[in-house]
């Protein structure tokens, strides 16, 4: 929670020379043990560390962190760090300590003499950065507090938590918009992995961020694997998935209720796959456990509800899978951008079936919100479907979505473009199922939900047929050249495109928005035809497990040294009660191996080895490695 004696190399610099003589690729290369800014990085830290603001869209996974701590280091005074998870401030806290920075936070969860000693910690400018949740930072006391101290900027993180047309609107968020009339002469940056135009608009209004430098990188996330399949027995696609893919490795699994979470965590269990569930209705003493475990752990699977995953950056995450249709696209992305940050290849894989979207029109018609909210909750969904029944590129539409051109067509590594779905001309079928809604409507004053409607296109009878009468329509089993499933895949990409809608409580099927012109032949409709779910183009069959992946490329003898710096690794994360992870990342261990250092000095030139875990862990990275002279 606060700095520990250990921070000494960063506190020699500091003392040894002016502080803001330092560069900014100094900071990088000193304290992080990196040599070079990524993207607009090196422009964002320019910015604000001249004292100007910025607003920054960057996918997770792009950097944002070292866009406001390398400018706190830089200017003088403290870096307020404004976040909505109180729950990962300390670890967020811990990975800063590990590399020397003099961090702390303050929430509710310390104890009132340890508030007080961040407080004073704070007023002496003993701190380079703190952590604070937004309820706290508008409270009078800590504005107070705040006008005492001097402060180097304000980051405001997960910022798109003030838009309310987004998927995490917090209200607390929207209470920061005092911070430019409160404290003008801080610089402040404001940072999301939101990148929708209206998400940007918004939170660049309601944070008064309207000087900002506005920096919006490229949201591609090209090792990650998108892939979109029907959904038929979905945990069984799930164990397929991760038995042939992902076996031993960390994932996560998104479900939309409680219930669900509960019984995929136990059929993954029961399957012997190590799984934990996660849902708002678990204890929050649970839930903390759950989280804890799964970002210390390699290849655990924790199933959990959306409530699980905002600010999570377990590097290693190599699979997001979702059973359930998630609400729109920026929640679908923001949650499959989990997977991968280090860059490694992962897929974001997801099972999606027509009941998905029935439930869902049904939970927004039905629901108590405001008409401004359902047109909103509606337009999210319809995109979200789109993106579903694609016949093109799922990236090309992804980045498309969020307003930004790519230079192809197709991107070669999403399920799309590597077997391209086959297409039939489906007009006749789609005026088929038209007529036969018109029909229903007209000479029986009826609506039916898909199974109905696809029994009267079949000329199946049941009971309700037979009361109704419905083999005296014209329509009565004009469809009988297609199966059930047939109609089913259909009727769900007809929703899609808005040619049919389900509508209230019963899901009932109407013709839709673009009814019109398939009814007159003015249009064709060409659909895909459901195929067999996609594998992998990495090879499909099994592969090498867990954090073993970052290795994979190198040679047995260095595999062999690999592997005795993860027992190392695991051995010393264990004792520091820290994730792996923040000891040093895969990427640096393969670092490590491939450079074959001798000495200290060598080894501080390995990338992610900053002077602080030189210092701390040099010697015993050295003694870990076997026979690294030899070979
Ligand atoms: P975000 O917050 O945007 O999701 P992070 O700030 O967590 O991303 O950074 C993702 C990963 O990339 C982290 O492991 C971080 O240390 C690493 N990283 C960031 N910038 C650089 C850089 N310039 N060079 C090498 N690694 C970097
Ligand atoms: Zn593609």
């Amino acid at each position: 929670m606060s700095s520990s004696p250990a921070a000494a190399p960063l506190a020699q610099l500091r003392d040894g020379e002016d502080a803001r003589e330092r560069t900014a690729l100094e900071i990088l290369s000193t304290v992080f043990g990196y040599d070079a800014f990524r993207g607009d990085q090196a422009a964002i830290i320019e910015q604000v560390a001249s004292g100007g603001d910025a607003v920054v869209l960057m996918p997770t996974g792009g950097g944002k962190s070292l866009c406001y701590q390398i400018p706190s280091l830089l200017r003088e005074g403290t870096g307020i760090v404004v976040s909505p998870l109180i729950a990962l401030m300390s670890d967020q806290v811990a990975a800063l300590e590990a590399v020397g920075i003099r961090a702390a936070y303050l929430n509710s969860t310390l104890e009132f003499h340890e508030a007080q000693a961040v407080e004073q910690q704070l007023l002496a400018g003993e701190l380079d950065l703190l952590y604070m949740a937004p309820e706290r930072l508008v409270l009078p006391r800590t504005q107070d507090l705040l006008r005492r101290a001097t402060l180097a900027l304000f980051a405001i993180d997960e910022a798109h938590c003030v838009s309310q047309w987004g998927h995490d609107f917090r209200p607390d968020y929207l209470g920061l918009s005092v911070l430019a009339e409160a404290f003008p002469e801080v610089p402040r940056i404001a940072l999301t992995a939101t990148a929708t135009e209206a998400t940007h608009r918004e939170l660049t209004d309601r944070l008064a961020m309207q000087d900002a430098k506005h920096f919006v990188a490229s949201f591609d996330r090209p090792n990650i694997q998108y892939r979109i399949e029907p959904k038929s027995t979905p945990r069984d696609q799930l164990l397929r998935l991760i038995t042939t893919e992902h076996e031993g490795e960390s994932g996560i699994v998104y479900c939309l209720s409680r219930r669900s979470v509960e019984q995929t965590a136990e059929a993954l269990v029961a399957r012997g796959i190590p799984a934990l569930p996660y849902h708002a209705g678990l204890d929050a003493a649970v839930r903390q456990d759950h989280q804890e475990r799964f970002l210390r752990a390699d290849g655990l699977i924790i199933v959990a509800t959306i409530a699980f995953g905002m600010g999570i950056d377990k590097p290693d995450v190599r699979f997001v899978a979702h059973l359930d249709l998630p609400k729109s696209i920026e929640g679908y992305y923001q949650e499959t951008g989990r997977a991968g940050r280090d860059g490694q290849p992962s897929t974001a894989w997801m099972a999606y079936g027509l009941g998905d979207v029935v439930s869902q029109r049904k939970f927004i018609d039905t629901g108590e919100s405001s008409e401004l909210f359902k047109r909103n909750a509606r337009s999210h969904l319809d995109a979200m479907l789109a993106l579903c029944e694609t016949v093109t590129c799922r990236r090309v539409q992804l980045l498309s979505y969020f307003g930004q051109e790519v230079g192809y067509e197709a991107c070669g590594n999403c399920d799309t473009c590597l077997s391209p779905p086959q297409t039939w001309d489906a007009t006749v079928a789609a005026q088929k199922l038209l007529s036969a809604l018109i029909r229903l409507d007209r000479e029986r004053g009826q609506k039916f939900g898909s199974g109905q409607v696809i029994e009267v296109l079949r000329g199946r009878e049941n009971e309700r047929s037979t009361q109704s009468r419905h083999h005296e329509l014209s329509v009565w089993g004009i469809g009988e050249e297609l199966g059930e499933k047939e109609w089913r895949t259909a009727i769900r990409q007809l929703l899609a495109r808005g040619i049919v809608e389900a509508e209230g409580e019963y899901g009932v099927l109407i013709p839709g928005p673009q009814a019109g012109p398939v009814l007159r032949s003015e249009v064709t409709v060409e659909l895909a035809v459901d195929r067999t779910p996609q594998r992998s183009a990495r090879g499909g069959g099994r592969r090498t497990a867990g954090a073993a992946r970052a290795a994979e490329s190198l040679e047995p003898a260095q595999r062999e040294r690999f592997e005795a710096l993860r027992a190392w690794r695991t051995s010393v994360a264990k004792e520091k009660q820290i994730p792996p992870y923040m000891v040093f990342s895969d990427a640096t261990l393969v670092g490590i191996v491939e450079s074959r250092p001798e000495s200290v000095a060598q080894l501080g030139a390995v990338s992610g080895v900053g002077a602080k875990k030189l210092a701390e862990y040099g010697e015993a990275v050295l003694e870990a490695l076997p026979s690294a002279h030899v070979d």
